[in-house]
């Protein structure tokens, strides 16, 4: 109910762009269907722009369009969501994807964690942000910083995005 509330006073003046930080945090699934829900009929009925925050990847499944990942302060791959989900080339997002638990698939298939943690904004590592915990850091990715750009069917910050075999970003794996 607090959170249709602050929906409702967000809308109060007629926005056009409505900012949603984490809107479903701490609610159990048939309370998050509910506000995804309202989300999706105000967005219709008012034409309005969102910009959703969220942890949550089935949040971002059920709402985006276009995401947005980031790491360490930066966007490391954006694109459409199906792209992002599909077909994406950053280790991160790959990692992200598969640390995801599903409830139909492989039985026995293992949930992925990334080593260490999110680095410090005050002391962010040299070349990729991400190196410390990537499995497929190589030599240059100590050196230099990626760049967004368009691989494939997405935009991507990595130097080895063209190696990432996009097959296996489907079955998340
Ligand atoms: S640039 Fe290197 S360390 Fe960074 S994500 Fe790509 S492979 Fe991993």
């Amino acid at each position: 109910m607090c959170q249709q509330v602050m929906i409702a006073m967000a809308l109060a003046n007629d926005p056009d762009l409505l900012i949603a930080d984490e809107p479903t945090t701490s609610l159990d699934v048939i309370v998050q269907a509910q506000i995804l829900d309202l989300l999706r009929s105000i967005r219709k009925e008012r034409e309005l722009t969102i910009v959703l925050i969220s942890h949550d990847l089935g949040v971002v499944t059920g709402l985006a369009d276009r995401v947005c990942v980031l790491y360490a302060g930066r966007i490391v791959e954006q694109g459409d969501v199906d792209d992002i989900y599909h077909r994406s080339r950053h280790p991160y997002t790959r990692g992200l994807l598969a640390a995801v638990p599903r409830p139909t698939g492989a039985k026995h298939r293992r949930l992925t964690s990334f080593e260490g943690a999110a680095p410090s904004l005050l002391r962010v590592p040299t070349g990729c942000a991400f190196q410390p915990r990537c499995p497929r850091r190589a030599a240059d990715c100590l050196e230099a910083d990626p760049r967004l750009r368009p691989v494939g069917s997405v935009q991507v910050a990595c130097h080895h995005a063209e190696d990432l075999d996009v097959s296996c970003a489907s079955d998340r794996s």
